[in-house]
C-alpha cells in the first residue's frame, strides 16, 4: 500500500522558513523570512492531519480550502494546489505574508492544540503562489465576454482591488479611483517592506491594469470629483476608502514639533523605498536617523513604526504601551521580531505630557492592570507618584485609526453611518442605504485586516453582479 503522505506531525517538527539574522535585517527593508525550499514546503505541508472538521479553514476569513492545498503540496502537485488556493483568495501570496496567522488559521490548527506546533499554513500559502508566479501559472485576467455595465470603485486598497478583480473577470467595465499615486492602499503605503515587499503588491496592480481595470489615480473623491459624479457615471459604486483619521494624544505639549502621526511616518518611509522625493523625510521631520524614538501604542501599526525606526538608524527605539505584553493587541510574533532587532518595550506606561517646543521628552505615568471592564479586558489604572521622563527626539503616535466623516466630507445625503462613523452596510451583500452603492473593508469594519477586506470586496462584487444583472433584465423588459 502506498505510504500516506500526510499526518507527519508526530515525527516532523514545525519549521518556519529561515529568518534572516537580526543584525542583517536592521540594515534593509527586505522581508525577513526566506522562501521555503521545495522539499521543506512539502515536508511542512505533510504535517497536516487532514481534519474532517478543519478548524483552520473555519477560522480563515476566506474559508480557504487549507487541507486540500496542503495535501496537494505534500504530493508535489503544486499547480493544482495553486488552483485551489486562488479559487477562494484573490491575493494568497499577500495573506501568506501578512495575515496574523497566530490569531486565525494557525492559531486554530488542532496540531497546535495537541502541543505539536501548528502547521505553517501561511508560509505554505505564500510558497504556492510565489511559485505560481515564477512558473507562469498565474493567468492574466481575460473575461470571456465584455459586458456594458460599469462599476466605480473608490479606494484601491485590498477591498477595492479584490472587488475589481472579480468584477472585471465577469466582464464588467471597472474604474478604480484613488487619491494616491499608486494602488494598493495600506499594502503599498502603510505596511513596511520588511513584512510585504512592494513588488509583490505592484505585480498585482499590474495584473489588474493589464486585465482592463482602469485606474484613476491622484484623484481625491470629494475634491477632484464628487461622489455624485461618480455615481452618475457608473451602474454601481463600491466605497472602499479605509480609515485614516488618526486617534490623537492629549496632555500638555502634545502639539510640539517632533510628535508625528504613524501613518505619515510610515508613508514617508514607504515612499523612500520606492525612490520617491520625500521632503519631510529629507528635512528630518519624518526620519528617525540618529534620534531617540518613542512610539506610543501597542498594535501592529506601532510594531511597524518601531521596526522602521530601527532600520532608519535611530539611536534608540522604545515602545510605550499602557497594558502589558499579554494584553497588547499587536501580534506576539511581531513583538519578538522587534525585540530581536533591538526595540525596547516599556509596558504598563502611558504618556502624560511632553516637554520642549521641539519634543525633548515624554512624561510617562506607570500603570497597573485593574478589574476587567464590560468587554472582559483589564482596565489600566494609574500608579500615583510613579511619573518619570523618557528622553525623546521623535515621538510617533500609533494609537489607531477612525473613519473620516464621509457623508459630510463628500456632501452625500442618505448615506447611513454607524455611531462609530463607519458606513452601515449589509453584512452579506455589503449594500449601503443608497441604491446601487456598496461598501467594503475598513470603512465598514473599522481598522481591521487585509484578509477581511479581501473577503468583503469579493462578496460585494458578487452582490454588485447580481444588482447590475437584475437592473439589465428590468431594462430589457
Ligand atoms: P485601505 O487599504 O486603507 O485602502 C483604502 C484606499 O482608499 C487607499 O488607497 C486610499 O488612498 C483610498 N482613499 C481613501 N479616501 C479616498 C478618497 N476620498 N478618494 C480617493 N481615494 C481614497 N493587516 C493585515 O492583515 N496584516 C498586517 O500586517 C497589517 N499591517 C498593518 C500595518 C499598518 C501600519 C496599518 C495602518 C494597517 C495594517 N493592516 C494589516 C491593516 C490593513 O492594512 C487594512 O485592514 C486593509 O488595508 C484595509 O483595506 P481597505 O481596502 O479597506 O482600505
Ligand atoms: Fe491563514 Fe490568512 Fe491564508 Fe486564511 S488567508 S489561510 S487566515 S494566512
Ligand atoms: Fe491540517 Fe491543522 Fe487544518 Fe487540521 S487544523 S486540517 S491539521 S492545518
Amino acid at each position: 500500500m502506498a505510504e500516506n503522505p500526510m499526518l507527519k506531525f508526530v515525527n516532523v517538527p514545525r519549521d518556519m522558513p529561515e529568518k534572516r539574522d537580526a543584525s542583517q535585517r536592521r540594515e534593509d527593508f527586505n522581508e525577513i523570512y526566506a522562501e521555503y525550499a521545495d522539499a521543506k514546503a512539502k515536508e511542512q505541508a505533510s504535517r497536516c492531519s487532514q481534519c474532517g472538521v478543519p478548524y483552520c479553514q473555519s477560522h480563515c476569513p476566506l474559508h480557504n480550502n487549507i487541507p486540500d492545498w496542503l495535501m496537494l503540496t505534500a504530493e508535489g502537485r503544486l499547480q493544482e494546489a495553486y488552483e485551489i488556493s486562488q479559487a477562494t483568495n484573490t491575493f494568497p501570496e499577500i495573506c501568506g505574508r501578512i495575515c496574523p496567522q497566530d490569531r486565525l488559521c494557525e492559531g486554530n490548527c488542532v496540531i497546535e492544540q495537541s502541543g505539536h506546533g501548528t502547521v505553517t499554513i501561511g508560509s505554505v500559502e505564500k510558497y504556492i503562489t510565489d511559485t505560481a508566479w515564477e512558473e507562469g501559472w498565474v493567468k492574466p485576467i481575460k473575461p470571456s465576454v465584455e459586458r456594458p455595465e460599469t462599476v466605480g470603485i473608490i479606494g484601491a486598497g485590498p477591498g477595492g482591488l479584490a472587488a475589481a478583480d472579480r468584477l472585471r473577470r465577469a466582464g464588467l467595465q471597472v474604474t478604480v479611483y484613488d487619491r494616491y499615486d499608486r494602488s494598493g492602499g495600506l499594502m503599498t503605503y502603510g505596511i513596511p517592506g520588511f513584512k510585504l515587499e512592494k513588488d509583490v503588491v505592484m505585480r498585482r496592480n499590474k495584473q489588474l491594469e493589464d486585465g482592463g481595470v482602469t485606474f484613476v489615480l491622484n484623484c481625491d473623491v470629494g475634491k477632484d470629483i464628487t461622489f455624485d459624479e461618480i455615481r452618475a457615471k457608473h451602474d454601481a459604486v463600491l466605497i472602499a476608502t479605509g480609515v485614516y483619521k488618526s486617534r490623537d494624544l492629549q496632555g500638555p505639549g502634545s502639539g510640539a514639533a517632533g510628535i508625528v502621526r504613524a501613518i505619515d511616518y510610515l508613508t514617508a518611509s514607504n515612499r523612500k523605498s520606492f525612490g520617491d522625493e520625500v521632503p519631510e523625510f529629507e528635512s528630518g521631520e519624518l526620519n528617525a536617523e540618529g534620534k531617540r524614538v518613542v512610539v506610543i501604542g501597542g498594535g501592529d501599526t506601532a510594531m511597524d513604526c518601531v521596526r522602521t525606526a530601527i532600520r532608519q538608524g535611530a539611536e534608540s527605539v522604545k515602545c510605550l504601551y499602557r497594558r502589558d505584553r499579554a494584553n497588547m493587541p499587536g501580534s506576539q510574533r511581531e513583538v519578538q521580531n522587534a525585540e530581536e532587532e533591538g526595540v525596547e518595550f516599556v509596558w504598563l506606561s502611558a504618556p502624560k505630557g511632553f516637554s520642549g517646543d521641539t519634543v525633548e521628552g515624554v512624561m510617562v505615568q506607570k500603570m497597573r492592570l485593574g478589574a476587567p471592564d464590560a468587554t472582559g479586558r483589564q482596565v489600566p489604572e494609574l500608579i500615583e507618584g510613579s511619573d518619570y521622563v523618557e528622553d525623546a527626539d521623535l515621538v510617533i503616535k500609533a494609537l489607531g485609526f477612525e473613519p473620516e466623516d464621509l457623508p459630510k466630507l463628500w456632501g452625500v445625503d442618505g448615506l447611513d453611518v454607524t455611531r462609530w462613523g463607519t458606513i452601515k452596510a449589509d453584512f452579506r451583500t455589503h449594500a449601503t442605504s443608497l441604491d446601487g452603492v456598496y461598501a467594503a473593508g475598513d470603512i465598514v469594519r473599522g481598522a481591521s485586516l487585509v484578509v477581511w477586506a479581501i473577503r468583503d470586496g469579493r462578496e460585494a462584487a458578487d452582490a454588485i453582479l447580481d444588482y447590475v444583472g437584475k437592473a439589465a433584465k428590468v431594462a430589457a423588459e
